[in-house]
C-alpha cells in the first residue's frame, strides 16, 4: 500500500495528501447548517499513548477503517446523534468470509515425505463438488526450526450472516452466530478427512466452535446498494462514502483484497465527479 507505485505512494506524489500515522479518529458528526463532517482524532505514540487530540472539518468524508472500523464509526455515529439518518441496512450483512484453518503435519517422523525438497508451495485450490458449500482451500507453508507444517485455511460461502448493534452501555457489538459458517466448515471437514485416508497428512483437531469464530477477512456492515447507493455514497448524507471492505455485501470465496481495492476504485470515479462539482 505505501510503495512509491502504489495508492499512498502515488497519492502523496501529488503532492495534496498528506498520510497521518498513528491519528485513530474517535467519532464523526455532521453539521447540516455548516454542510461540514466533524471529525475527532486522537493522536497517539506507538504504545498508543495519547499525545493530543484535534479536530478536522471536511465538506467530503471518505470513510476507509475496514469492514469493523468503518461500521463501528458509523453505528456509533448514528446513534450517538452525530449522523442520526443513516439507515436500517447499516450493520448488517456481516459474514467472517467462511474463514477457518488448521495445521497439517506430516503423518511420518520423516520430514522428507511431506516437505522434501524445501517445502510445497502455497496453493489455493476450489472444491465446488458440494453446491450447497463451495469452498477454498490454501496451504500456507510454515517452518519453524526443525519442525514443519501446513497452515491450511478455508474460505466458503457461510449459511447464516452477522450483524452491529448498539447496546445501553454505548458498545458498538458484532453478533456472528455460533452456526453461521458450519455449512463450511463441515464441508472443510469432510475434505480433510478424505486427504487423511489418502495417507497424505494428519490434521490438528479441527475445533468448530474456535473455527468459526476467527476471521481473516471481515467483510460488510456497510454493504452497497443497501447502507450505501451502488457509488459507495451513504444514504441519508451527501458527502459521506465508505471504500473498504464494509461495502461488500457478503463472502467473496476468494482472498479479498484486490475485489475491495477494485470496488474502491469504481465508486472514486462517482466520487472525484461529486467533488469537482
Ligand atoms: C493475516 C492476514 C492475511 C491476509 N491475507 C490476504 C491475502 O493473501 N489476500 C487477500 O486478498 N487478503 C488477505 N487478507 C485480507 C485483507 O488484508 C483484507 O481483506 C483487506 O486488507 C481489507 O481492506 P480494507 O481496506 O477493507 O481494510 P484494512 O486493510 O483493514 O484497512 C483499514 C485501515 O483503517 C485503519 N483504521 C481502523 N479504524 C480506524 C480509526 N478509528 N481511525 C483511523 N484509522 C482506522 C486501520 O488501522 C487500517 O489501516 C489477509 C488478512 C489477514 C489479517
Amino acid at each position: 500500500m505505501d510503495k512509491e507505485q502504489n495508492y499512498l505512494g502515488l497519492a502523496e506524489a501529488t503532492g495534496s495528501v498528506k498520510v497521518h500515522a498513528l491519528h485513530t479518529v474517535t467519532d464523526i458528526a455532521y453539521d447540516a447548517i455548516k454542510a461540514l463532517y466533524f471529525v475527532n482524532i486522537t493522536k497517539t505514540d506507538q504504545d498508543y499513548n495519547v499525545i493530543s487530540t484535534l479536530e478536522v472539518t471536511t465538506p467530503k468524508l471518505i470513510m476507509a477503517a475496514g469492514s469493523i472500523g468503518t461500521t463501528k464509526l458509523l453505528i456509533a455515529a448514528k446513534h450517538q446523534g452525530g449522523l442520526p439518518l443513516l439507515n436500517e441496512h447499516l450493520g448488517t450483512k456481516w459474514v467472517n468470509n467462511g474463514n477457518g484453518g488448521t495445521m497439517r503435519q506430516s503423518q511420518s517422523d520423516n520430514e522428507t515425505d511431506f516437505f522434501g525438497g524445501g517445502g510445497p508451495a502455497s496453493i489455493k485450490t476450489y472444491d465446488f463438488e458440494d453446491p450447497n458449500a463451495p469452498i477454498n482451500i490454501q496451504l500456507l507453508p510454515l517452518k519453524t526450526g526443525s519442525s514443519s507444517s501446513l497452515f491450511t485455511i478455508v474460505l466458503g460461502v457461510p449459511s447464516g450472516e452477522g450483524y452491529f448493534d448498539y447496546d445501553e452501555d454505548n458498545v458498538v457489538n458484532l453478533h456472528w452466530p455460533e452456526d453461521a459458517s458450519k455449512n463450511v466448515y463441515d464441508r472443510f471437514e469432510e475434505v480433510l478427512t478424505h486427504i487423511e485416508e489418502l495417507g497424505l497428512g494428519s490434521f490438528s483437531d479441527t475445533n468448530h466452535a474456535i473455527g468459526q469464530a476467527v476471521t481473516l477477512h471481515p467483510l460488510g456492515g456497510v454493504p452497497l446498494g443497501l447502507a450505501t447507493d451502488e457509488h459507495c455514497r451513504l444514504k441519508g448524507y451527501e458527502g459521506l462514502y465508505a471504500v473498504d471492505g464494509s461495502i461488500i455485501p457478503g463472502p467473496t470465496i476468494s482472498n479479498p483484497s484486490l475485489l475491495i481495492a477494485a470496488m474502491a476504485e469504481r465508486c472514486m470515479d462517482s466520487i472525484v465527479a461529486d467533488i469537482m462539482q
